[in-house]
């Protein structure tokens, strides 16, 4: 009997539990929902990748994805009762805005008798599972990281080598896929090459040219020292678990699982602190006060600080919609401890831009630089702009890749302009605050917030 392959935020066929459950039942409706809640006019760099990856998968199938635009209660119920499905078969969405969606399409397909089953989610380990003997959450990280390496993903899951896909008579979805390509050309940003096999020659490339060095370079944006997977992970283009089973080992490899690790981590913490996406995890800084996001904040967008790493990072993200881990780190730590703004500001600016955008990983990983998160990373600590430069931009190639008015200085002198002759011939802004100060305002701040 006909099911539904209901495919969300796992758009791939390779190692794909959700989908190799469907195909164990019947003939398979491969149906993808264009939620107008997700997808907007002008889309977001996030939403054209998601379209585009949507449309890879189609032409993988040769156009044999169902498409569907409007609400997904009304469309996966209309679809499943079009085709007499018995079940819709999905992998398990973890957050808020995904489990509210799931629960709403699930009792309504409960109403017309149709089962819905949950295989596999987007992450090593579904998050929820990994607890401690107690039955409660980590809080920390690597606590969280030995229990997770305990939980021995299993192989990736196989297809069978036939899949008997079918599809309802009438509408061709041609409105939903139109949809989906106004979305990849308004983009503003240029995409990566979007789907499967993309994220499988990314991942290929990446296991040979760059693990070795992985350890070593991946804190460097001047050497684009990392894999350059989020996008594809985002989306479900690849599976983590496929990456574990082919990592080998070595320091690059125990590395690289370790970023996994912190990706499920961060879904893990959603999971259980479903309000984390927009208020403080915890209380240690509850009683300290924020400066409205003002001429500062929309500098610090324009990437117009006059501190050369953070505007290349902001810069970087205008331009790609994607920027290096360390830098991303810079930029929040600038913001909520340079200009006191408070982190959700900067997060929703990330999710507008990035195309690997994630409730979870954006979230908390500004709750972390903030010091707001479960994690043991101290809240005092606060980034020196430059001396991040100095040592992970060691020659300024970063820098003045994505800041011309600095190139015209040669090494490490493009990270500080403000100490050299004709540093400002360019047009480059003098610094918009005075990060030494900055520092002891927000030391001062966290003292009297924790009195309090
Ligand atoms: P690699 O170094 O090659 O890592 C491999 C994979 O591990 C990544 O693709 C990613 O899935 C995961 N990973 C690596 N580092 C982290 C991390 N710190 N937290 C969670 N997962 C990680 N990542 C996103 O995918 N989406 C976001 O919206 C996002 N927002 C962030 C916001 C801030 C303020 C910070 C500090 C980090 C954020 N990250 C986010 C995490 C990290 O910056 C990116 O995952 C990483 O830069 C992606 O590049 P890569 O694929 O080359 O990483």
């Amino acid at each position: 009997v006909t099911v539904i392959w209901w495919c969300r935020r796992d758009l791939r066929l390779g190692d794909n539990p959700a989908l190799c459950a469907a195909t164990e039942d019947g003939p398979v409706v491969p149906l993808v929902v264009v939620d107008p809640a997700l997808l907007h006019d002008g889309a977001r760099p996030r939403e054209a990748w998601f379209a585009a990856t949507v449309l890879a998968l189609d032409e993988q199938l040769g156009g044999g994805i169902v498409l569907r635009s409007g609400s997904p209660v009304d469309e996966v119920v209309a679809v499943a009762r079009d085709v007499g499905a018995s079940a819709v078969h999905v992998s398990r969405e973890t957050t808020p805005f995904g489990r509210r969606r799931d629960a709403a399409v699930r009792a309504a397909l409960a109403e017309h008798g149709i089962d819905w089953i949950e295989t596999g989610s987007p992450y090593a380990v579904t998050p929820g599972r990994v607890v401690k003997p107690d039955g409660s959450p980590y809080r920390v990280f690597s606590a969280f990281q030995r229990a997770w390496r305990e939980h021995r993903w299993p192989r990736p899951a196989r297809l069978p080598s036939e899949i008997h896909w079918t599809a309802p008579s009438g509408s061709s979805g041609a409105d939903a896929r139109e949809a989906l390509h106004a979305a990849v050309r308004s983009c503003e940003v240029p995409l990566p090459a979007a789907g499967e096999k993309a994220a499988l020659a990314v991942w290929e490339r990446f296991r040979t040219d760059g693990l070795p060095r992985y350890a070593l370079d991946r804190d460097r944006p001047d050497l684009d020292g990392s894999s350059r997977l989020s996008p594809y992970l985002k989306v479900g283009a690849v599976h983590p678990r496929t990456l574990l089973d082919g990592l080998g080992s070595g320091e690059g490899a125990e590395k690289f699982a370790s970023e996994l690790c912190w990706r499920d981590f961060y879904a893990d913490v959603l999971h259980h602190h479903p309000g984390s996406l927009t208020t403080d995890l915890t209380e240690v800084l509850a009683g300290l006060e924020y400066l409205a996001p003002g001429p500062e904040f929309e500098a610090w967008q324009r990437g117009e600080t006059g501190y050369p790493l953070v505007d290349a990072g902001m810069r970087q993200l205008l331009a790609e919609g994607w920027m290096h881990n360390r830098v991303r780190m810079v930029v929040a730590s600038f913001l909520a401890k340079d200009l006191h703004v408070w982190w959700p500001h900067g997060a929703a600016h990330f999710q507008d831009l990035l195309i690997d955008g994630d409730p979870a990983s954006n979230a908390h990983g500004w709750q972390w630089v903030a010091g707001t998160g479960t994690d043991a990373a101290p809240y005092f600590r606060v980034f020196n702009p430059t001396a991040q430069a100095e040592k992970f931009d060691p020659q300024g190639e970063y820098v003045r890749r994505y800041v011309p008015e600095l190139r015209h200085l040669s090494g490490a002198a493009a990270l500080t302009p403000w100490k050299h002759t004709g540093g400002y011939d360019h047009g480059y802004p003098a610094r918009i605050v005075d990060h030494a100060h900055e520092r002891l305002v927000t030391l001062e701040h966290y003292r009297t917030a924790r009195k309090s």
